[in-house]
């Protein structure tokens, strides 16, 4: 008798247990794409990259930081360009991404093809590109490295157009809009509300600057509370005005477009596709 009765409760459980991933999951789901669309293109980022943090910098920025790519002294951090005067970004994608996946990073390639002379291309043979790679968290180097350099773009939060955007600006060369080196003209760093452990995510950079102003509203600017030692707490306000906004996530700025073609000298070539 017992044994019978432990088999129709194991039975129950086996039931309840089969029936909850098609009740449960899509609740999950709905309230992360919902978290999702309440932040900050940083705060997104940081929330991929929480379990790996601790081997990049600046929260989605990956080693090696041998260099400050925007002052690029011997020019090898920059792509090279083409006797036809585009610059040419070779790069492969992983295969276990899905074909909307794709999409979804080839149109943001093609988002910055279309306002500047940086043009992605399936690598054939070249020796330096990005492996864009479904790895843990959202990431890149910044500039170019020198062989394989990876680009990493979780499925779980790090496909979607701006988070893309952001890290192939890192790739062609470009740090953070709130570490450059005027930023304290701009924004006030406010240190107490930042981990100690975190406080070179907010160290300044020797930048070049390229005579372009300040940008708040940059896709690679942070966002108020990137870091924050508690959630709410201001880490960067702009000043003198603290109400502007900063750390948008839809698409790269005016300025960031100019950044990039003045980076690469993009000339007449900016609208040729
Ligand atoms: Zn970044």
């Amino acid at each position: 008798m017992d044994c019978i009765l432990l088999f129709a409760i194991w039975a129950v459980l086996l039931n309840l247990s089969q029936g909850l991933p098609a009740t449960v999951l899509p609740t999950d789901q709905d309230i992360q794409s919902q978290k999702h669309d309440d932040m900050d293109i940083f705060s997104r980022i940081l929330e991929a990259n929480k379990e790996i943090s601790d081997v990049l910098l600046e929260g989605d920025i990956a080693l090696p930081k041998t260099r400050n790519a925007m002052k690029c002294l011997n020019d090898y951090c920059k792509w090279p360009k083409s006797p036809s005067g585009l610059v040419e970004v070779p790069y492969t994608i992983a295969k276990d991404f899905y074909d909307d996946e794709k999409a979804v990073i080839q149109n943001a390639m093609k988002s910055i093809a279309a306002k500047t002379c940086v043009r992605f291309v399936p690598r054939t043979n070249q020796l330096d590109y990005v492996s864009i790679e479904n790895q843990i968290g959202c990431s890149s180097t910044v500039g170019r490295s020198g062989g394989k350099q990876q680009l990493s773009l979780s499925v779980d939060g790090c496909v979607s157009h701006g988070i893309i955007e952001h890290e192939l600006i890192h790739s062609l060369g470009f740090h953070h809009e709130h570490t450059r080196s005027d930023r304290d003209q701009y924004v006030q760093i406010n240190w107490q509300n930042i981990p100690q452990a975190s406080a070179y995510n907010f160290q300044k950079k020797d930048t070049n600057n390229l005579n372009t102003p300040y940008d708040y509203n940059s896709i690679m600017h942070y966002g108020r509370t990137a870091f924050a030692i508690q959630y709410g707490k201001e880490t960067i306000s702009p000043i003198p005005n603290s109400s502007v906004q900063i750390g948008q996530r839809q698409e790269m700025s005016n300025i960031d477009v100019q950044k990039i073609n003045k980076l690469y000298e993009c000339g007449e070539h900016i609208t040729r596709m």
